[in-house]
């Protein structure tokens, strides 16, 4: 609403640019005449028109050349940024490089006819059609088909009864009963996945038997083709036909494996989607187990996502889970009457499900998925009397995933592939008296044999040497023991003696791939390091000469000299502009490092030209270092030399000196708010030595709000697993949800009746609620941020079905159309808005109360015209990141920019903009409100759902964007609002502007660059903690992306953002530039 006009004096608001214009030059010229009458003097006053024409020509060509020497200034301070995300870019890349676990891979594939247990002597006698797949290649064959049930993340302890009434508890009973009831025709065990949890990873290691690479994390969105030796390449060599239906990241992985005709492949992206996956696969699995159909195929996959779907859009906790578990509970016994004694039915998990549904990570919860077997055939043993009851939890007797692959193989009659580390499952080969102790061993050792072979091509293509099996307990020396007893026939000792080699072998290769490359590691710290002592060295630079510049009566002395031609342009030339040198020399020095890294890699023949760019950030560091240098800057100016200036220091440093310790790593967001406690509590004590009363008070004032603002926002939680149980998440509904809870939806209603009302009294004293601000702020701000309160009651209404008898999908269509407006509002109209905007001020001209004849000429919110417009422009972003949210997100970030309005008018009332605490206090809010927009720094709480937020399914690039718009919704918004720290309260006659917000920008991205780079090193140095992939890994990455995202900020939004503002003051008051 926009508010009474304050004065009564005002003339009519001027909309646009021209009127602003002629207003302001109208009003200047009747001014600058009536104060030449007024001194009546002298030599530089004008005396007849030509003199007055040709100043006017002048003051055109001046401000000219001193727009395009700003445009210049600011292309090159845009190249400073870019060559910093290029440094980083290399620091980050070449450490993770060598950070990552590395297995080689082996095109290697198994034979039928080529057991690795060789060909003669075997434990068992010579079976009928041994060596082919109709006998069976390398154990007798004891099923013709397969039918393999994935249901994506069935946790353990969604099987077995449980003694509560959770809704993911007791729903899917079928596979414990017919284990406990017919232990002959099924059984149903804990089955571990490694980590990490991530199906695409999962599908890998289930079809191949061998471990992930961490590197493939990455490629967890497009899927790639797998290329090593595996199931279904065995099944399409022994000619069986595999059908798949359902998740289409099968398709992805085996391209061409499957009966196009009978496959059914389904988009798997679509979490909030939870039932076309699954009933497109129910409805076309049932067809093929009709008698008629049977000899259409010989394996069929489905892979079912909703309970997976149901966990990421609701979480565990919720009645849809309950139902989707009773469908799969329903689907499998419909299944199980259709299997024939041919037929083996295989239902499991790929992973589990944190307590709000989420996986990626290596928490028991991920990890622990349920494996159920079931034949009506009744094949399948115990070889002890109390493994006849499935394990009550995922702890007892689990099986590796892994395992899978040979005990597949084997049943099928095919070749177990050659990557394979897993062993066969017990239950399988141990007969249904379970005393099959032959079988067992023989199974064992063909398995155990295909892992030494194996281990062997690896350690030669790896030019490796085994360690000889004179050292006791090596995979060696397991080996012939195990060896020696199969000639003394007894088999149970045969069997637990190969299992040992199988496991030693399999521990091995686990810290052989996490062996880490120390050189890359080292070259990355080493270019992130130089590439952080040259930005503080950077940032330090600018407090003296600032000071010497800004000075606007000099300014306006000097400027008014010049339009007489009384001396030239005082511009600087640009070649002494400090960032057209450091770009200069960043390049100059780049290119002998490009070269000397490229050569080295050819002459070695190492391949490694990566290392080129390493070299050529270190050079071109140096260079930049040595220009730095030239320009009398020295290491010495870096050390603080007031109190705020060390605390920015320690601030920054004890944040990334904490990381090495795990329970600061968890604790990160108590610690923050400890920050911001403790700023706002120095700063009231600071204000008491404000002269004037009102100041001093509204100082106070303020420290006082920043701080409680903190403590508000801290209500909003969202914990991590080691945080438990001293923590207790509040971000959704509950602990065990992932949908908001009802009055948490009131939030963002609060939030869009309240915001802009709180901007809008920051804006008032200054008097720049003026020009646009009043129809921007009051009224198209608030109907986004009221349309995304809109988004998230459509949203619920959706989820809940809170309305019967609504078309399918009419919910989702109208939010996802109402989320679209709001998107559309904020960046297509915002930044138009924002590029046109004239100042937010207004020209009052009015009759002077004592000499009426005489003009005067005010101008409402000159004293803030940089600030309230730039202003606008983190608006824009706020309303779309707050949408993305979720509810309780939104309202930390409408907290997060009241307490940025506090921040800048805390920096003003203490004087404190000359120093670094300004954009370190504003590092440590989007930090801490990373925590307060419901994020971890642990993979499982990416809120993959906002991807569906503005969309009905994944799109490139918008998908991605997303979340990560959701993900690091705080810092994006803090670094949007640095360059308020320099235009808050700037009148048009501010001076280095663009070089004032480079700095901050330069100590805003340090505290990330710092962090970034100490989380580098602990992450390197405690490569052999046992925390390393819970806590210091995923932190090190956090820390890693926020860095890249915060440079692309600066550099697209911030600086960008900061030019147009420039030229548009410019424009109306002239180039104070
Ligand atoms: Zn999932």
């Amino acid at each position: 609403m926009p508010p009474p006009q304050p004065t009564p004096k005002k003339a009519v608001p001027a909309p646009d640019y021209k009127t602003l214009k002629s207003q302001w030059d109208a009003a200047k010229r009747k001014k600058d005449a009536e104060d030449a009458t007024k001194k009546a003097v002298t030599a530089v006053e004008p005396n007849n028109t030509d003199e007055i024409k040709l100043r006017e020509l002048r003051r055109a060509a001046l401000e000219g050349r001193r727009k395009k020497a700003y445009q210049s200034r600011w292309a090159w301070t845009a190249g400073f940024w870019v060559w910093m995300l290029a440094i980083h870019l290399v620091g980050l890349g070449y450490f993770t490089s060598g950070f990552l676990l590395t297995r080689l891979q082996l095109d290697d594939k198994s034979l039928c006819d080529v057991s690795p247990a060789g060909q003669e002597g075997g434990i068992l006698p010579a079976w009928p059609g041994k060596g082919t797949p109709e006998g069976g290649c390398w154990h007798p064959k004891t099923f013709d088909k397969a039918v393999v049930v994935l249901i994506d993340a069935l946790r353990y302890d969604f099987t077995v009864p449980v003694d509560d009434n959770a809704e993911f508890h007791n729903r899917f009973p079928f596979m414990y009963e017919t284990a406990v009831r017919e232990p002959n025709k099924a059984f149903l065990r804990p089955f571990i996945a490694d980590p990490p949890t991530s199906t695409l990873q999962r599908l890998k290691g289930l079809t191949t038997g061998t471990l992930p690479t961490f590197i493939d994390v990455g490629s967890s969105f497009s899927g790639t083709a797998v290329e090593e030796d595996n199931l279904l390449g065995q099944l399409r060599g022994a000619g069986k036909r595999v059908v798949h239906l359902g998740d289409d990241t099968w398709e992805s992985l085996f391209p061409g494996y499957f009966e196009g005709n009978l496959s059914r492949p389904y988009d798997s992206f679509n979490v909030w989607d939870l039932h076309t996956v699954d009933e497109g696969v129910i409805e076309h699995i049932f067809p093929l187990m009709e008698e008629g159909r049977k000899g259409e195929w010989d394996v069929v996959i489905g892979h079912l996502l909703g309970v997976d779907h149901a966990g990421h859009r609701y979480g565990p906790e919720h009645p849809e889970m309950g139902r989707k578990l009773r469908q799969m509970d329903g689907f499998v016994r419909d299944l199980a009457g259709k299997i024939d004694e041919r037929t083996v039915l295989i239902v499991m998990g790929d992973h589990g499900m944190d307590s709000k549904g989420d996986h990626g990570g290596e928490s028991d919860d991920e990890v622990q998925a349920a494996l159920w077997m079931y034949s009506p055939k009744g094949g399948f043993g115990r070889t002890k009397p109390e493994f006849a009851v499935p394990p009550a939890t995922a702890v007892e007797r689990p099986v590796n995933q892994i395992d899978l692959v040979p005990t597949l193989a084997l049943m099928m009659g095919i070749p177990i592939p050659f990557n394979n580390l897993g062993r066969p499952i017990e239950e399988v080969f141990a007969g249904p008296r379970g005393n099959s102790w032959n079988n067992l061993a023989a199974a064992e050792r063909v398995a155990a044999a295909g892992v030494k072979r194996y281990q062997a091509s690896y350690f030669a293509a790896r030019g490796m040497t085994e360690e000889p099996a004179s050292t006791p307990g090596s995979p060696a020396d397991l080996w012939d023991k195990a060896e020696g007893l199969v000639s003394k026939g007894n088999w149970v000792a045969v069997y637990s003696a190969f299992a040992e080699y199988q496991r030693e072998t399999l521990a091995r290769c686990k810290s052989l791939w996490a062996q880490f490359n120390i050189k890359n590691m080292i070259l990355g710290i080493a270019v992130m390091g130089f590439g952080v002592l040259t930005l503080l060295v950077y940032v330090s630079k600018g407090a003296e000469d600032d000071e010497a510049v800004d000075d606007p009566e000099l300014d306006d002395a000097e400027k008014s000299l010049e339009i007489m031609g009384v001396i030239p342009d005082s511009e600087l030339p640009l070649e002494n502009v400090l960032e057209r040198k450091l770009v200069a020399a960043a390049f100059l020095g780049a290119v002998p490092g490009l070269i000397g890294g490229a050569l080295h890699a050819y002459l070695k023949g190492t391949g490694d030209y990566y290392r080129g760019a390493a070299m050529a950030a270190l050079t071109s560091i140096a260079t930049v270092g040595v220009s730095l240098y030239e320009i009398k800057e020295t290491l010495r100016t870096l050390v603080p030399s007031t109190i705020w200036g060390w605390m920015a220091a320690v601030f920054t440093l004890s944040q990334s000196i904490g990381f090495a310790s795990n329970s600061y790593t968890i604790w990160e967001d108590s610690i923050l708010l400890f920050f911001i406690t403790t700023f706002g509590f120095v700063t009231a004590l600071s204000a008491l030595r404000i002269q004037s009363l009102a100041d001093r008070y509204m100082a106070i004032y303020h420290s006082v709000l920043f701080v409680v603002l903190g403590r508000l926002a801290s209500a909003s939680k969202l914990c991590r697993e080691e945080q438990m149980p001293y923590c207790t998440s509040t971000y959704y509904a509950s602990s065990t949800s992932s949908t908001s809870a009802l009055w948490q939806l009131a939030i963002p209603f609060a939030v869009s009746l309240i915001l802009p009302t709180i901007i809008k009294a920051y804006l008032q004293p200054t008097r720049s609620y003026e020009g646009l601000a009043p129809a921007w702020i009051g009224y198209v701000f608030r109907t986004g941020l009221f349309m995304s309160a809109l988004y998230w009651v459509l949203d619920s209404a959706d989820n809940g079905n809170w309305i019967s008898g609504l078309p399918e999908k009419k919910l989702k269509n109208l939010s996802v159309y109402t989320a679209q407006m709001v998107l559309g509002l904020a960046f297509v109209a915002g930044t138009t808005a924002f590029m046109w905007a004239p100042p937010c001020v207004s020209i009052v001209t009015s009759a002077s109360k004592s000499t009426p004849t005489r003009a005067q000429v005010a101008i409402l919110g000159y004293g803030n015209a940089h600030g309230a417009r730039y202003l606008l422009l983190p608006l824009n972003f706020l309303v779309s990141l707050i949408l993305l949210s979720k509810p309780m997100g939104g309202g930390a970030l409408a907290i997060l920019f009241w307490q940025i309005l506090s921040l800048v008018e805390i920096l003003d009332s203490n004087s404190l903009s000359a120093t670094p605490i300004g954009p370190v206090m504003l590092a440590i809010l989007g930090s801490f409100h990373f925590f307060k927009t419901g994020h971890q720094a642990v993979l499982s709480t990416i809120q993959w759902d906002s991807a569906f937020i503005p969309l009905f399914s994944v799109r490139y690039p918008w998908s991605p964007l997303a979340v990560a718009m959701n993900t690091f919704a705080a810092q994006i918004l803090a670094t949007v609002c640095v360059p308020l720290l320099v235009l808050w309260k700037a009148s048009p006659k501010k001076k280095g502007a663009l070089a004032e917000t480079s700095k901050k920008l330069g100590a805003f991205v340090s505290f990330f660059a710092v962090e970034g780079w100490m989380s580098m090193m602990w992450a390197g140095h405690l490569r052999r903690h046992l925390m390393l992939y819970r806590v210091f890994m995923p932190r090190f990455a956090t820390a890693g992306v926020v860095l890249i995202v915060v440079d692309l900020v600066a550099l697209g939004v911030s600086l960008l953002g900061l030019r147009g503002n420039t030229v548009a003051i410019g424009e109306v008051f002239g180039w104070a530039e």
